[in-house]
């Protein structure tokens, strides 16, 4: 079985780290076993960490420090975590200069995006508008707005849709592509919900939260899918 390392979060308050199970449930119903990554900054630990893995899922969590794109931090933003920007940035980058698979959520997007050199929204209401309301946690695991796949894009291609509806539980997104990346979807007011690096075998982006709809949703539980074949070419 293929074991794909997914990242958690850090309770700043407690010191603990959790995961949403549903990731893990996502990724066990592809064929694989997840395995949670600690969070850990240094290159000889995401050395050893790509050695074992065979892909690796980025997942939601705290909004990333605007430092990091070269932006100050603004009263919109919301709250960060320094270990975990650090951890995932350096583990996404060592990721992608190895070719290891990458599958980005919600946050994990973000910090694909900022990893490559692009920039975010800090807050979408505050700085991008629109007439849609993105973030939506009163109703988490239902789809709230309508997206659009590029017909050229891996995300076209694994859902086999153009158009599909999704759930929305973010406050920021892509302002400004990173390096090499390519928007692979736009919500109904124009916002970047997906992103994907097609010189690479599998980095794929999403700003959804496809693992909370795929246990009722086929197009959602494809990208797990699509993801574990990747892992194990
Ligand atoms: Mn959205």
């Amino acid at each position: 079985m293929r074991l794909i390392g997914v990242t958690p979060f850090q309770d700043e308050k407690t010191g603990r780290f959790a995961v949403n199970h549903d990731y893990l449930d996502a990724v066990h119903r592809a064929g694989a076993l997840p395995v949670v990554l600690p969070l850990i900054a240094e290159t000889e630990a995401w050395d050893e960490m790509l050695r074992r893995v065979d892909g690796v899922l980025l997942s939601g969590g705290a909004d990333v420090e605007p430092g990091l794109y070269g932006e100050e931090k603004l009263p919109v933003c919301g709250d960060v975590s320094a270990v975990r920007d650090a951890a995932e940035l350096g583990l996404c980058r060592m990721a992608i200069e190895r070719d290891v698979p990458l599958l980005c959520i919600c946050r994990g997007l973000q910090v694909l995006n900022v990893a490559l050199g692009g920039t975010l929204y800090q807050d979408i209401a505050a700085q991008f508008g629109g007439p849609l309301t993105h973030p939506r946690n009163d109703t988490p695991r239902d789809p709230v707005h309508g997206v659009r796949a590029a017909a050229d894009s891996r995300l076209f291609q694994i859902t086999g849709l153009e158009e599909f509806r999704v759930n929305s539980r973010h406050h920021q997104a892509i302002k400004v592509l990173g390096k090499g990346l390519k928007c692979s979807a736009r919500a109904e007011d124009g916002l970047i919900e997906g992103a994907e690096l097609p010189s690479r075998r599998f980095v794929v982006g999403v700003q959804w939260h496809p693992e909370s709809l795929s246990d009722r949703y086929p197009e959602a539980q494809a990208l797990f899918d699509a993801f574990v074949r990747a892992c194990r070419e």
